[in-house]
């Protein structure tokens, strides 16, 4: 899942309006971008089924990017930090700003235990996984990551009513780019990626996206 994580992002943003949309976006990608470090850093593994090519997704070994206590961990990191780095503003804005991080974070766990095999452990690898197996049907499963995207699209301009032009159009076409590159991404790829290379776009693509984000939004309070 991949676009699909961002409508957490959208959703969010209604609990404190100061804090930036690409922070946000950022908080809910956090789990991929620390496994392309840890892929990179061989602490965890991306494995290719050797059905690829029929059933269109990867399987990993992630205790500490994706494991259910990790992500309770990185939630209340989320947390402290931007408590932390926002000393100006008022206790109430910081908590809310906080809380909105921290379930940005969170929900990237809720979000992927629907699609990814049981596979998410609870504590280290020899805990139990979890996950709902979604990807075996993948029209439901980018169904899903669509109907999240449209959700959490019209929840934002409908209850966030961001002012400017850029926060409204901008981010309508920066969800529409992203949602037709995750489908079509995943719908259509026959052969998988290299480890490394999927490890590196985990890592860059949320700068690029969060950083538009930041920009599209930086003129809304
Ligand atoms: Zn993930």
């Amino acid at each position: 899942m991949f676009a699909g994580h961002l409508a957490a992002g959208l959703v969010l943003k209604k609990m404190e309006r100061r804090i930036n949309l690409g922070w946000l976006f950022f908080a809910a990608l956090f789990h991929d971008f620390l496994l392309g470090i840890l892929v990179l850093a061989g602490l965890e593994q991306i494995h290719i089924p050797a059905n690829f090519a029929q059933t269109h997704y990867l399987t990993f070994t992630f205790p500490y990017s994706h494991g259910l206590t990790a992500s309770i961990i990185w939630s209340l990191l989320g947390f402290a930090i931007t408590y932390a780095v926002l000393p100006r503003w008022s206790s109430k804005e910081r908590k809310q700003a906080g809380l909105a991080i921290a379930l940005a974070i969170f929900s990237h766990f809720v979000l992927d235990w629907f699609v990814h095999i049981p596979e998410m452990p609870l504590l280290g690898e020899n805990s139990p996984k979890l996950g709902l197996s979604l990807w075996n049907n993948l029209p439901l499963a980018l169904g899903l990551e669509v109907g999240l995207v449209l959700i959490g699209f019209v929840y934002y301009l409908s209850m966030v009513k961001p002012k400017t032009n850029l926060a409204k159009y901008g981010i309508a076409v920066l969800m529409l780019l992203v949602t037709v590159l995750t489908v079509t991404g995943q719908l259509f790829s026959e052969t998988p990626p290299p480890a490394n290379g999927a490890a590196m776009s985990w890592i860059f693509q949320p700068f690029l996206l969060c950083g538009l984000a930041y920009w599209f939004d930086r003129k809304e309070k």
